[in-house]
């Protein structure tokens, strides 16, 4: 296995999480019956050029489906975030109804639908049918493809070069970011901007982030790494930001390099705020396999304790976060009977691997758990707020990471 940047071998892991089926694959219950696909779930270190990235991996086309189930609008979080972005950069770049926007990962426009209802001309790039489907539901044009450089360099002529090309929480889903990379050079104006979001690898390390790791997500990102990819494809990151989102994300601003734009002090701030974290130290990920057997340790102990004193608990949210979480740790029903979601193409579904069936929240009102795990803790806040009502009913809510907490 060689490094899918430098292409050198890749020797050191990082975390190994055994064997798992895809997080998304949520099961009917017809197929409870039938097997399903385990998937090794390893991450490695690239000694060479620091890139995180999974050993070996699945197909695109086997990971992004056409029911896909993951839609970007049921999170008010994220609902809010775009929105904010989209008077930021709109504001940042003056775009109006001569300027032309592409999202790549647009998912069910959500963030895309504000440049459409502004008269802004945008285009979105989703390889899943589910979320293609709602966004064109919404007026939005949208291309059924994966983004690559064939696909970038082919819009100059379909759809012309972009002032603007938005990547939210994509980056990391790609198998081949260099490919992709070269891709967003193609399509962009002279002039345009790029702007990308993913979550950032420090906060994985320090917060102990193992349940993001999953077969849809190949890279594990630092702002080093990905400021060396982007200048080995032409595009020079003049500013980055540190965003709450996702648990801790980077948010990007990128330019053509022939633009000469000079690079604000963020970008070398950062960078050796991740050198002095140790992201170039293979020791800093050596240690993280230990730290993340001891959460599973405690998580699986804390919920046999709640088993033998007779205790109710469920789970909220079934995200592709939760499903890493609990086939790492083995749990199933006999623990954790039942997972609530708001969303309702998953409700009526089981999680894949656990088995666990999912319902609507509805439920929680009437059966009160004495406890309910969150397993997405990056909205942890806004599930509490939501369901403030099974608080003042004695329900105690609990998150797993870094450390479980009990509130
Ligand atoms: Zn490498």
């Amino acid at each position: 296995m060689n490094c899918r940047n430098c292409k050198k071998p890749l020797t050191h892991s990082f975390v190994d999480l055994g064997l798992a089926p895809h997080s998304n694959a949520y099961l009917t219950h017809g197929d409870l019956r039938k097997p399903e696909r385990y998937y090794p779930l390893k991450v490695c270190v690239c000694e060479h050029c620091w890139l995180v990235q999974t050993s070996e991996y699945s197909r695109s086309e086997d990971l992004f489906t056409a029911d896909y189930a993951y839609f970007s609008s049921t999170s008010k979080t994220w609902v809010e975030h775009t929105a904010e972005y989209y008077r930021h950069v709109k504001h940042l770049m003056n775009l109006d109804s001569d300027s032309f926007v592409v999202e790549i990962g647009c998912n069910d426009g959500c963030l895309l639908k504000h440049f459409f209802q502004d008269n802004i001309p945008c285009l979105g790039i989703e390889p899943t049918l589910s979320t293609a489907r709602a966004a064109e539901g919404l007026g939005l044009s949208v291309l059924q493809e994966f983004f690559s450089e064939k696909l970038g360099s082919t819009l100059e002529h379909t759809h012309g070069l972009a002032d603007l090309i938005i990547a939210n929480n994509v980056f990391a889903h790609v198998p081949d970011i260099t490919d992709f990379t070269r891709g967003l050079k193609a399509a962009l104006k002279p002039s345009g901007m790029v702007t990308l979001e993913f979550p950032h690898l420090m906060r994985l390390i320090s917060e102990k982030q193992f349940d993001t790791v999953y077969h849809e997500h190949f890279s594990y990102l630092s702002l080093n790494v990905v400021n060396n990819i982007f200048s080995d494809s032409g595009l020079r990151i003049w500013n980055v930001e540190e965003l709450f989102t996702h648990g801790g994300s980077l948010r990007i601003y990128a330019s053509h390099i022939e633009n000469n734009d000079s690079v604000l002090g963020s970008v070398s701030n950062l960078i050796n705020k991740e050198h002095a974290f140790g992201l170039q130290d293979l020791n800093t990920y050596f240690k993280f396999q230990h730290d993340v057997e001891q959460i599973k340790d405690r998580f699986v102990g804390f919920l046999t304790s709640l088993k033998n004193d007779g205790k109710s608990v469920a789970a909220y949210g079934a995200a592709a976060k939760g499903n890493t979480l609990l086939n790492y740790a083995g749990i199933t029903a006999d623990l954790l009977p039942y997972v609530c979601d708001a969303s309702s193409s998953k409700q009526g579904k089981y999680l894949p691997g656990s088995h666990i069936p999912i319902l609507n929240p509805s439920v929680l009102s009437e059966r009160l758990p004495d406890y309910i795990i969150i397993l997405p803790w990056n909205i942890a806040a806004e599930i509490r707020e939501q369901n403030q009502e099974l608080s003042l009913s004695g329900t105690k809510f609990v998150t797993v990471l870094p450390e479980l907490l009990i509130s």
